[in-house]
C-alpha cells in the first residue's frame, strides 16, 4: 500500500495533539509533531533545541530551513515508511511546498487535511489548563483529567505546563497561526484536501468526524 500522510490543521489549542495521536493509533501509523521534535532536542540540550528555544519562548516560529530539515531528518526513519500524522507541521506556505517535495520523493502526497475550527476564547480556555505528558499524551485539567492529578495515565510520569502556555503568549501564538498558517486553510481547500471538522465538540466526537474525512479522503 502506498504511504498515507496526513496532515492536522488548526489553531494552537485546537486538538491537533489529541487527536493526531488518536488517529495514529486508529491507523497504524507514526504521530511526527514539530513542537515535540522540538521540546524533545530543548530538554537533550541540543544545538537545535537551544536554537528553536529562543523562538518558542516568544511564541514565534522556527525557521522554515530549520524546521523543513528537521522533517526530512524524522521521514528518514523506517518507521514512517508506512505514512504518518503531521501536527504541528506544515505551518507556512513555504513548509507546505517543501511537504509536497518531500512525499514526492517517496511517490507519494497527501492525502487528507482535516481542519479543526474552535474560536479563539475557547483556544486560551484550553491551552491554560493543558497538561503535557512527555510521551505525547496530552491532558486538561477540566476537559480531560488524568485518573490522577498531575500523573500520566499510562506510564505514571510527571505532567507539566508549557512555558508557552501562558495566556500572553497564547494570544501572540494565535496572530502568528493567523498571519503564517491560516493561508494554508485555501492552500489546501484549492487542492480539495480539506476538510473542515468542528473542534468544539467532545473529543471522542471530533475523532468520529476525522476518521470519517480519512474514509472520505
Ligand atoms: P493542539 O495540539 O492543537 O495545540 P491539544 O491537542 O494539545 O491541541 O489540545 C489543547 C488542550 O485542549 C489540551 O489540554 C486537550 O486536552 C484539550 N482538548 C483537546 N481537544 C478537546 C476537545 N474536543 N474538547 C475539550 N478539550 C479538548
Ligand atoms: P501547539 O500544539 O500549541 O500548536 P506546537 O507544540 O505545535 O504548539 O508548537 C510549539 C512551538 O514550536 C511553536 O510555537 C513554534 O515555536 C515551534 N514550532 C512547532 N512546529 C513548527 C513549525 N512547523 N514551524 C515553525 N515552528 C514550529
Amino acid at each position: 500500500m502506498a504511504p498515507m500522510y496526513i496532515v492536522m490543521l488548526g489553531p494552537p489549542g485546537a486538538g491537533k495533539g489529541t487527536q493526531a495521536k488518536k488517529l495514529a493509533e486508529a491507523l497504524n501509523l507514526v504521530h511526527v509533531s514539530t513542537g515535540d521534535l522540538f521540546r524533545e532536542n530543548l530538554k537533550n540540550e541540543t544545538p537545535l533545541g537551544q536554537l528553536a528555544q529562543q523562538y518558542m519562548n516568544k511564541g514565534e516560529l522556527v525557521p522554515d530551513d530549520v524546521t523543513v530539515a528537521m522533517v526530512e531528518e524524522r521521514f528518514a526513519r523506517p518507521d514512517c515508511e508506512k505514512g504518518a500524522v503531521l501536527d504541528g507541521f506544515p505551518r507556512t506556505p513555504a513548509q507546505a511546498e517543501a511537504l509536497e517535495s518531500l512525499l514526492a520523493k517517496f511517490d507519494s502526497d497527501v492525502k487528507v487535511v482535516p481542519f479543526i475550527k474552535v474560536p479563539d476564547d475557547i483556544l486560551v480556555e484550553r491551552l491554560s489548563g493543558r497538561w503535557m505528558s512527555n510521551s505525547g499524551r496530552v491532558y486538561h485539567e477540566k476537559y480531560n483529567p488524568p485518573l490522577v492529578k498531575w500523573i500520566d495515565d499510562i506510564d505514571g510520569s510527571q505532567l507539566y505546563q508549557r512555558d508557552d502556555d501562558r495566556p500572553d503568549t497564547v494570544r501572540h501564538r494565535i496572530e502568528v497561526y493567523n498571519e503564517q498558517t491560516a493561508p494554508l486553510i485555501n492552500y489546501y481547500r484549492d487542492k480539495g484536501l480539506l476538510a473542515e471538522i468542528d473542534g468544539t465538540q467532545p473529543i471522542e466526537d471530533v475523532f468520529q468526524a476525522i476518521m470519517e474525512s480519512v474514509k472520505e479522503g
